[in-house]
């Protein structure tokens, strides 16, 4: 998946220092994704109030809409890309030469480092499609590695007292995901039987959120269909979890990321001056760094112009600003 905002903003992405449990309602904001049919994406990470839980930097769901995804070759730096179906069948391609398939079921986990290319299209023609698409910040020491790419076709599932959790990322109940990840963290997709009610144990050091993917789900306390994420804060070891028709939970969580990070576009860097180098790279001579997609000809898209704003990561000591943007030269 690629950022297509034609104007995307510099973020700034602190961690934020959440001292105790939350129950914060987050609206998802509706993004086209450009192309004929004009497919839009659900976007619930980042926003201004909320930039990352743990790592997780970027959430985007997509349908269940009768659509084709069609996201020519674009670059990323500096994070992971985690795609996550849940109907439908995406044709995965990249410049490391991967060319895969990936269905409901598997995960596919795009580890850009220094910098990679890829596209996404749906196979056939207005089938349906249904699911959801992940970033991952890297941390410093593994932000500029080069690039890697893995299938994961047989996830663990860890069922009981209703619930049935597969493990995307990190451990759940003491069943690992294969997915290498860089910083602590979980990802499950749990799917919830009608008339659970239970509770989910949580690490307690995690941050946590969650997004309903299926059905109405009490999470907390707090009504949750799909649409809008849950941020949990940090320090819960457990969530108490209920629904009377059943449902499907995405939940991610992690260690509160320890560097501040600069998003734009489709690049995770730490200076305004890396993200500058990211977009000259790929507008000049987007071989020598990101490599060639095959298949597609001189067809990508191109990066947007950058905004006229330069921003500088900033420390924030609690949890009651807002990011701070330093209006400045244009790079
Ligand atoms: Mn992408």
């Amino acid at each position: 998946m690629s950022n297509l905002d034609t104007r995307p903003d510099e973020t700034l992405c602190h961690p934020v220092l959440v001292r105790g449990p939350v129950n914060r309602l987050l609206e998802a904001r509706e993004v086209p994704l450009g192309g004929l049919r004009a497919m839009h994406v659900q976007r619930t990470l980042p926003t201004r109030d909320l930039p990352l839980v743990g790592a997780w930097c970027f959430l985007d769901t997509f349908g269940p809409e009768h659509v084709d995804m069609r996201v020519l070759p674009h670059p990323h730096i500096g994070l992971q890309t985690v795609t996550w179906p849940l109907a439908g069948e995406i044709h995965h391609r990249d410049s490391l030469g991967s060319d895969v398939v990936v269905r409901p079921g598997e995960l596919n986990l795009m580890t850009a480092g220094h910098g990679v290319s890829h596209s996404e299209i749906s196979l056939g023609a207005g089938r349906l499609l249904h699911g959801v698409q992940l970033w991952i910040a890297l941390p410093a020491g593994e932000a500029d590695q080069p690039a890697r790419f893995s299938q994961h076709r047989d996830l663990p599932v860890v069922t009981g007292d209703g619930l049935a959790a597969t493990v995307l990322v990190g451990e759940v109940g003491g069943s690992s995901s294969p997915a290498r990840v860089g910083t602590p963290l979980v990802g499950a997709d749990i799917a919830i039987d009608a008339g659970t009610v239970t509770t989910l144990p949580l690490n307690h050091r995690f941050e946590h959120a969650v997004l309903a993917l299926e059905g109405a789900v009490t999470v907390g306390g707090t009504e949750l269909s799909p649409g809008p994420l849950l941020y949990l804060g940090a320090g819960r070891d457990h969530l108490q979890v209920a629904s009377a028709d059943g449902g499907r939970l995405l939940l991610i969580g992690g260690e509160p990321f320890a560097d501040d990070l600069i998003m734009w576009w489709n690049f995770v860097g730490r200076s305004h001056d890396e993200i500058v180098q990211a977009r000259r790279d790929w507008e000049e001579d987007g071989r020598a760094r990101y490599g060639l997609v095959p298949g597609h000809g001189d067809e990508r898209i191109p990066a947007p112009a950058l905004p006229n704003l330069r921003l500088t990561p900033r420390r924030r000591r609690d949890d009651a600003g807002g990011a701070t943007a330093e209006p400045g030269p244009r790079g």
